[in-house]
């Protein structure tokens, strides 16, 4: 979602709010209704792209909205007084899901869909939204990676260097990420999908870190810690990356790019489906 902000200078500034963080502001927004809304918005990432500066939301953004905060009382009695009254309510927003940077909504398809998808021809990838329930875990390479801090590609250990063919650098140190294969289903049928960092901390609630630092020290990689199965019968609104690895060598493997949960669809009896091999379609 993009918000564009103004100074009393009639400058003109972009914000965009991505995914759960556009969700929060135009829940809170919506909520505030005696008069104008005052909103704080903290942990924006300032972006330059040619001249134009854009601001972005981060994994760190907050809204806060009508707050007893100093600079908003003086915000409030400047407007008072430039215009000797409150301001108006604004009509209230549409909530668009994954708008791209064109500004256009991106066509929904169910997984049939996704695995019969066709690339335009001189197009890469297409995007597409996707609503499904992940079903399972697929644990051939683990839940997380060692990764290049500058790049985030993944490194290769070498006896206590770590290799990044990307920046063609060796680190003495690495950071860990999350990289989370799932098997996702609708009514029409199951494919797989990769989550990465970003995505996968939002289903799992947790920084991979600190369910790296709380593993037993006998755990095997191999071992799914129980807080990462939460996503089990997680139903969502996948952005899906589609590529010619999908489409002309068949991988089913879709790179997630953003999630929004659907509310209320979380499955209560996890429980039972930890003891199933997720990787296996369960009848219902
Ligand atoms: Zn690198």
């Amino acid at each position: 979602m993009d918000v564009i902000i103004v100074n009393p200078r009639s400058e003109k500034l972009s914000m965009a709010l991505w995914e759960n963080k556009a969700i929060e502001f135009l829940e809170l927004i919506t909520a505030a209704v005696d008069g104008s809304v005052f909103v704080v918005i903290t942990g924006l990432l300032a972006k330059k792209i040619s001249d134009n500066v854009f601001l972005s939301s981060s994994d760190a953004t907050n809204t806060y909205v009508n707050i007893d905060y100093a600079p908003l009382h003086d915000l409030k009695a400047e407007m008072l007084i430039s215009t000797g009254k409150t301001m108006e309510n604004l009509p209230p927003p549409v909530v668009k899901r994954f708008v791209t940077q064109e500004g256009n909504t991106l066509e929904d398809l169910t997984i049939e869909g996704l695995l019969e998808a066709t690339l335009p021809s001189r197009t890469t990838f297409i995007r597409r939204t996707c609503e499904a329930t992940i079903v399972g875990i697929v644990n051939a390479e683990g839940w997380f990676y060692n990764c290049c801090p500058r790049c985030a590609r993944k490194v290769r250990d070498n006896e206590g260097t770590y290799r990044c063919e990307n920046c063609g650098k060796d680190a003495t140190d690495f950071k860990q990420r999350y990289k989370l294969i799932v098997r996702v289903e609708d009514k029409s049928g199951m494919t797989t999908f990769t989550l990465f960092n970003k995505e996968a901390e939002q289903l799992i609630g947790i920084p991979v870190e600190t369910v790296i630092n709380n593993i037993p020290q006998d755990s095997s990689i191999g071992n799914i810690p129980a807080v990462i199965k939460n996503v089990f019968g997680k139903k969502c609104v996948f952005d899906i990356k589609i590529n010619a690895y999908n489409t002309e060598r068949g991988y089913e493997d879709f790179t997630v790019y953003r999630l929004t949960e659907c509310a209320g669809t979380h499955i209560e009896d996890a429980s039972k489906q930890m003891e199933e091999n997720p990787a296996k379609k369960r009848k219902t």
